[in-house]
C-alpha cells in the first residue's frame, strides 16, 4: 500500500526507520503490539509515522496522560535545584508570545485536562476559556474552572465558528492522522485575524519523538509552516528555543485564504540528511543497550536513571530486565511509585550496594543533568548513557 503525505499529498518514499519487530512503545512508555515505521516528505519535509491501528479508541480509552491527579505534572527543568513543571513554563511562554485580556475568547483544542488553561484563567479575570478534545474522561477537570457550556467533546457546535479570538494546541497535532482537518476545523473556529498558537514535539532536538509509535507526526519547520499556510494561515513564528524540545507556533488566520507553496528542494534535502541521522541513532541504539549490558558481571544489579521514554527504551533492550533494582527519577509525583515492577526513588537514595547506572535521558542533556545531581558526586558509578 502506498502511502501519502498527510501534508501535502506527496507519495511517502524514503523509509528513514523500521523497528523490523512488533516491539515498539508509546508516548506513554508503554509497550505496544506494532511495529513503528517511519518515513521523511520529499515534498514538504514532513516526517511522518504509519499510523496505529485503532489509533481514534486508543486516545479515548486508553490515553491516560496525567488523569490520575490535578495536580500531577512533569518537569520541565531543574534549575539550580529548583523544580519548573511543563504547565508553568508552557504558560510563561504563551503570556509572553500573545496579549490576552478580560472578553477575550480562547479555546483550547484537544486540551485533555488543561491544567495550562486553569492556570491563564486564574491569571486573566474575564477571560473566555473554552475547552475541546476527543474525549468525555477529562469532564471532572473541566468542571471545576469553566461553566459546562464552554466545554465540549468529539465535535465542536456550529455555533462556535467564527468565534474565537485564539486557539491553541498543546502537544495534540502530533497525534492526529488527519492534521489537515484538524487545520481547517481551527481556521473555522477563528475570527479573521485571530490567533492559532501551539507548541509540537521538535524531533530534532528530542530525538525520541522519531519512534514514539503513536506519534504520526513530526513536525519539521518547513513542514509545519506548510501546513499552516495551506488552511489560510499567515505564520507569525515557529520558535525552537522557547520550550526545550519543542517548536513553538504562533500563526495569524488570514482574512483571504492564499495558496501555499511547497518548501524549497533545498530546505527539503537538508531536513530528510538531519532525519536519517537520528532513525540511524536509533537504529543502532538496542545493540548498545546489549552490548553494554553483555559487559557486566553477571550477577551485577543496576538502576535505572529516569521514568520517562528514554528509560522505558533501554528497558524494553535488555536481556534481563529483572537486574534492574530500582529507577531514579526527581519528579516527586513519581517516587514511591511502580514502573517495570520495580520502585521509583530520589537519587538520594540509590543503595549502596549499586555501581551500575543505566542512564534513560535524553542523549543531548544525559551527562549534564546527571552531573548536577549532588547525590552521585561522590559514588564511583560505571554509567551507560544513549
Ligand atoms: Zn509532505
Amino acid at each position: 500500500m502506498i502511502l501519502n503525505c498527510n501534508l501535502c499529498g506527496t507519495p511517502l518514499a524514503d523509509k528513514l526507520y523500521d523497528s523490523g519487530s512488533t516491539k515498539s512503545l508509546t508516548s506513554l512508555c508503554t509497550a505496544h503490539e506494532g511495529r513503528t515505521q517511519v518515513y521523511v516528505c520529499q515534498g514538504c519535509a514532513h516526517v511522518q509515522s504509519v499510523a496505529m491501528d485503532n489509533i481514534d479508541a486508543y486516545y479515548d480509552d486508553s490515553y491516560d496522560i496525567l488523569v490520575d491527579s490535578e495536580e500531577e505534572d512533569q518537569i520541565y527543568e531543574v534549575v539550580s535545584g529548583q523544580k519548573v513543571y511543563r504547565t508553568e513554563h508552557q504558560v510563561r511562554v504563551l503570556r509572553d508570545k500573545i496579549t490576552l485580556s478580560a472578553g477575550m475568547k480562547i479555546l483550547d483544542y484537544g486540551c485533555a485536562k488543561s491544567a495550562t488553561m486553569r492556570t491563564l484563567a486564574g491569571l486573566t479575570p474575564g477571560l473566555e476559556v473554552h475547552l475541546f478534545d476527543v474525549s468525555d474522561r477529562y469532564r471532572p477537570f473541566w468542571d471545576k474552572f469553566i461553566p459546562q457550556e464552554r466545554g465540549a467533546t468529539y465535535e465542536t457546535p456550529p455555533a462556535w465558528n467564527g468565534r474565537f479570538d485564539a486557539v491553541t494546541s498543546f502537544f495534540s497535532l502530533e497525534h492526529m492522522a488527519q492534521p489537515q482537518d484538524a487545520l481547517r476545523k481551527i481556521a473555522t473556529l477563528l475570527k479573521p485575524g485571530g490567533i492559532f498558537y501551539g507548541i509540537v514535539p521538535n524531533v530534532f532536538a528530542n530525538t525520541a519523538d522519531l519512534i514514539v509509535v503513536d506519534h504520526v507526526n513530526h513536525f519539521t519547520p518547513p513542514s509545519l509552516a506548510y501546513l499552516l499556510r495551506a488552511n489560510g494561515f499567515e505564520v507569525v513564528e515557529i520558535s525552537d528555543n522557547a520550550h526545550r524540545g519543542a517548536l513553538v507556533f504562533l500563526a495569524r488566520k488570514r482574512e483571504t485564504a492564499a495558496g501555499a507553496d511547497l518548501p524549497a528542494p533545498a530546505e527539503v534535502q537538508q531536513v530528510a540528511r538531519a532525519a536519517h541521522d537520528i532513525a540511524h541513532f536509533w537504529q543502532m541504539a538496542g545493540s548498545r543497550v546489549r552490548d553494554f549490558e553483555q559487559s557486566l558481571g553477571a550477577e551485577e544489579p543496576l538502576a535505572l536513571y529516569g521514568a520517562g521514554f528514554y528509560g522505558a527504551f533501554i528497558t524494553s533492550w535488555l536481556q534481563q530486565p529483572e537486574r534492574v533494582r530500582c529507577v531514579m527519577d526527581q519528579n516527586p509525583f513519581l517516587q514511591g511509585r511502580q514502573i517495570h515492577g520495580v520502585p521509583v526513588i530520589a537519587p538520594a537514595d540509590l543503595p549502596a550496594d549499586i555501581h551500575v547506572m543505566l542512564v534513560g535521558l535524553n542523549p543531548a542533556h544525559a551527562r549534564q543533568v546527571i552531573g548536577d545531581i549532588p547525590a552521585f558526586n561522590h559514588r564511583s558509578l560505571n554509567c551507560f548513557y544513549l
